[in-house]
């Protein structure tokens, strides 16, 4: 092809290398309605959208050749036009918990990470959003790694569709959580369109409530994100002072805590039938003290939310560790007696290292396939 398309797999593909690993736009790039448009735009039915759409995530398919609704002539111009996938898995690891963990490859080499979590009735994948992350909360093994670039809605759309094939027949992703690699909010507009593509009843038709968006607070994009898409909301707190904030999540220097808890308060998207969930990673010593669990319901107050308490997963990249389990359990009684819902979410796929934070690849030691 002699022409780079206006949107390519990955729609984030530079132009530096966009010429050697890109000739085809990727149909996982497009909301429903965008596609419909496009392909109206060139000469196709309209409605052959909707069709491609149910095949690809509704059905699952990985071929056109299995689109039987449409006539050869339409496969073979699908099949010379567009791409159909982004990724492809490199690597697999299965923890004896049932978590899976694939490292993916986009079409420039660019290695993420998805996991799966089955539990009882749900089966929850944690996406990633970004090669790696700027943020550098200094407790992330994502954040030692630095940012390389962000996914494209193609690369966020098919790790769904990779990450289901990997799962036994009896099982379907139930939730999506966007809490992989990554800051998603900086990847706002990809995010939004492939949440479109999870939500759309023709693709993969998954309730709103159960696609969560976490961010470490950028403040700016929340509000826009949660007009555009009506999903939930995660918000990374960690600690109960600027102070010890600004030594794990940097960017707290930018928006303090006043900023970001404000914004939440007047947001409003953010109401008691769709509460905020507040993340705060339990680091021995650091944040894990009576006076953060007595100061956290008055910060919160006004915000209808619900506090997650993750203890530290260690990672060799990173000095900090989980408090002993007697101070985990002070802390939260502490938080439910000072009026707070929580919960404590236990570490899946350790085995693994698929648990929050223990996502990082090439930073720390690739592994080879
Ligand atoms: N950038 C987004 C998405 C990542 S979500 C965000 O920060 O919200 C991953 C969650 O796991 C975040 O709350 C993150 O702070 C937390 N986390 C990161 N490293 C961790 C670790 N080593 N142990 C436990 N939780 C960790």
């Amino acid at each position: 092809m002699s022409e780079l398309p206006a949107r390519s797999c990955g729609a984030s593909v530079r132009a530096g290398y966009a010429a050697r690993v890109q000739v085809r736009p990727c149909l996982k790039d497009y909301s429903v309605e965008a596609l419909r448009e496009r392909l109206g735009s060139e000469g196709w039915r309209p409605y052959r959208a909707e069709q491609i759409a149910h095949w690809l995530y509704a059905r699952g398919v990985e071929s056109s050749d299995a689109m039987t609704d449409l006539s050869r002539e339409d496969r073979e111009r699908l099949d010379a036009e567009w791409e159909l996938h982004a990724l492809r898995i490199e690597r697999v690891d299965r923890s004896r918990d049932g978590t899976i963990k694939a490292v993916l490859r986009g079409v420039d080499s660019a290695r993420i990470e998805s996991v799966l979590i089955p539990e009882d009735r749900r089966t929850t994948l944690c996406l990633s959003t970004q090669v790696g992350c700027g943020m550098a909360c200094s407790f992330c093994a994502t954040g030692a790694m630095g940012f390389t670039r962000n996914l494209g809605t193609a690369e966020i759309v098919d790790q769904f569709c990779r990450m289901r094939s990997l799962l036994s027949a009896d099982r379907q992703i139930t939730n999506v959580v966007f809490m992989g690699m990554g800051e998603p909010l900086l990847n706002r507009a990809a995010v939004e369109e492939a949440i479109r593509i999870f939500l759309h009843p023709k693709a993969f038709a998954l309730a709103p409530r159960r696609v969560t968006v976490s961010t470490v607070g950028v403040v700016p994009q929340i509000a826009p994100l949660l007009e555009n898409v009506p999903v939930n909301l995660a918000v990374s707190l960690h600690a109960s002072s600027d102070a010890v904030r600004e030594r794990l999540v940097p960017l707290n220097r930018s928006y303090p805590l006043d900023a970001l808890l404000g914004s939440l308060r007047d947001c409003p998207r953010v109401t008691r039938r769709r509460p905020v969930f507040f993340e705060y990673t339990l680091i021995d010593g650091v944040n894990d003290g009576l006076e953060d669990a007595r100061r956290l319901p008055g910060l919160l107050k006004g915000i209808p939310c619900k506090l997650n308490l993750i203890p530290m997963n260690p990672h060799p990249a990173v000095p900090y560790r989980p408090p002993p389990p007697a101070r985990i359990e002070r802390f939260l009684g502490e938080l439910v007696a000072g009026g707070l819902t929580v919960t404590l979410r236990r570490s899946r796929g350790p085995d693994i290292a698929a648990a929050c934070g223990q996502l990082a690849l090439s930073a720390a030691g690739s592994k080879a396939p």
